[in-house]
């Protein structure tokens, strides 16, 4: 006799609404990234050529502004200081928006995003990292992987049940999560709108696309790779953490505050990443003074004791 062939494993209930191949990435999630990666770059040096022609209304740039502020709140406060970290609570539909303006920058669905970001924190720097740049070894291929590297050449996603348990029970964010191709085109679709309502022609439509649309994209993707592969690479370091993650001052403004990286390393609950008067957070602001009007509680804060523990002597 013999034994009976063990059943195939098959894919559970969550793995299945979210989407998500369990193994390994299809050819066609990678050529997503790939699309996600090149088209925004084509449509920003088509921009910069436009704007050297002096072809950009006002309307191009505050739209840009907008969306770009949306997105890089809906990633950073969003799916990184919320959901990531529960760096502070907030009302549901906050946490809604916030997930819903993180998928419009078209990063991946809140769940994924979270997975590789927590995956990123439990190996920081070592075997296992999805996104180091010491990992593989050699400057600039270690730069061109932890930028963007990793999202275009990897084969493995991270498994959400591991990761983010929390967030694949949570029916909200998984529901927002299983739009997330409908808040993509809305990331587009919006701007495009709103170019065409506020100048009344269908070229206001094209360049409302162009600039609050692809631009702003091709913007806040680069800021968000940036703090991954510079933010591991250059700037200070004053905590004693097991990674190589720096602060990159020069990023603290349009990264809203994320840029702050060695710190959120060294306290990575911490609702404000800036921790000294002049580290400029101003998502870390935006936390605070919610929390004075009781739109957000719970929010993590770190002594001055408990970082002067920390601090290298
Ligand atoms: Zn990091
Ligand atoms: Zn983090």
């Amino acid at each position: 006799m013999t034994a009976a062939t063990p059943p195939p494993p098959r894919a559970t209930a969550p793995e299945r609404e979210l989407g998500l191949p369990q193994r390994e990435f299809s050819p066609l999630a990678r050529a997503f990234n790939v699309v996600v990666v090149v088209v925004p770059f084509v449509a920003f040096a088509f921009a910069v050529v436009l704007l050297w022609g002096g072809i950009v209304h006002w309307t191009d740039l505050a739209l840009l502004a907008v969306f770009y502020v949306a997105t890089v709140l809906g990633i950073a406060m969003g799916f990184h200081r919320l959901l990531t970290h529960r760096s502070f609570q907030t009302t549901t539909w906050v946490r809604a928006l916030l997930a819903v303006f993180g998928s419009m920058a078209v990063q991946g669905p809140p769940i994924v995003w979270v997975a590789d970001h927590r995956r990123h924190h439990t190996f920081a720097d070592d075997e296992g990292d999805p996104h180091s740049p010491h990992v593989p070894h050699g400057m600039w291929r270690g730069l061109l992987h932890a930028h963007v590297g990793w999202l275009v050449g990897r084969s493995e996603p991270s498994d959400p049940l591991r990761y983010a348990r929390d967030l694949v029970k949570d029916p909200l964010i998984r529901r927002i999560g299983a739009l997330f191709p409908l808040w993509a085109l809305l990331g587009l679709a919006l701007p495009a709108l709103l170019g065409f309502v506020l100048t009344g022609e269908p070229e206001g439509a094209l360049t409302g696309l162009l600039w609050g649309g692809l631009v702003r994209m091709f913007l806040v993707h680069h800021v968000t790779w940036s703090v991954n592969s510079l933010g591991h690479y250059v700037g200070r370091r004053r905590f004693r953490t097991t990674d190589r993650s720096s602060n990159v001052i020069a990023l603290a403004l349009p990264s809203l505050g994320d840029s702050w990286h060695h710190n959120h390393h060294a306290f990575p609950r911490s609702a404000s990443h800036g921790l000294r008067w002049w580290e400029v957070d101003l998502i870390g602001l935006l936390i605070k003074a919610m929390e004075r009007v009781g739109l957000a509680w719970d929010v993590v804060e770190i002594s001055s004791e408990d970082q002067r523990k920390k601090e290298v002597a």
